[in-house]
C-alpha cells in the first residue's frame, strides 16, 4: 500500500478542501490514549498510516505527549537499529509511541514525527452526524439513564401536584353543589 507523503499542513488545506467538497466525509478524528484517554492528537496533524510498525504517525500533537529525553536503538522487529524517543502520555505514563530520529529508507516519512502504536490509542470522530438518536442513547447511556431518572421524579411532582389540584376540584365540587349545578 503506498501512502501519500504530503505535509502536515498541506495535509490540513486538503482536509479543509475535503470537507467542503464532501460533507459526508468527518472533519477531524480525535486520537486518545487508550488507558486514560487524554487527547493526544488529532487528524489534522496526520501523516501515514505505518503497517509494518502497526501505528500511525502524526506530525503534531497535544501536550500530553511526553518525548523521553534518552535516545535508544530499536534491536528487535522491522525497525531494528533505528533509533528513536520513547513518547509516553503525559496522563498515565503508559508508553505509546516513538519518535524516530534515525530510519532507513522505507521509514523516512515518519523520522522526527510522532509514531503511536495502534494499540495505544482509542479515537472519536468530530463532525459525523450520522448517528441516529438511539445509537445517541445507546452510546450515552449512562447519562441517559441519569437523564430518565431525573425526568421520573419530575413527572412524578407533577403528578402528585395534580392529585392534589384534583382533590381541591372534587372538594369544591361537593355532591351537594353538584346538583344544583
Ligand atoms: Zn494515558
Amino acid at each position: 500500500m503506498s501512502s501519500s507523503s504530503r505535509s502536515a499542513g498541506q495535509q490540513a488545506e486538503h482536509a479543509a478542501a475535503d470537507e467542503a467538497a464532501n460533507e459526508e466525509e468527518p472533519i477531524a478524528v480525535v486520537f486518545q490514549c487508550s488507558e486514560c484517554r487524554s487527547i493526544l492528537g488529532d487528524s489534522c496533524a496526520y501523516v501515514t498510516p505505518v503497517d509494518d510498525l502497526n501505528a500511525i504517525t502524526l506530525a503534531a500533537v497535544s501536550p500530553a505527549v511526553l518525548i523521553a529525553k534518552e535516545l535508544q536503538t530499536s534491536v528487535s522487529g522491522v525497525d531494528t537499529g533505528c533509533g528513536y524517543y520513547t513518547l509516553t502520555c503525559a496522563g498515565c505514563n503508559a508508553s505509546i509511541g516513538r519518535m524516530y530520529c534515525s530510519t532507513p529508507r522505507q521509514f523516512d516519512i515518519i523520522r522526527d514525527h510522532y509514531t503511536f502504536h495502534i494499540d495505544c490509542l482509542t479515537s472519536y470522530t468530530i463532525g459525523k452526524p450520522s448517528k441516529t438518536p438511539q445509537e445517541s442513547m445507546l452510546l450515552g447511556s449512562a447519562s441517559i439513564s441519569d437523564y430518565i431518572s431525573r425526568l421520573r421524579d419530575i413527572v412524578t411532582t407533577i403528578h402528585e401536584r395534580v392529585e392534589r389540584l384534583e382533590g381541591m376540584v372534587s372538594t369544591d365540587r361537593a355532591p351537594d353543589r353538584g346538583r344544583k349545578v
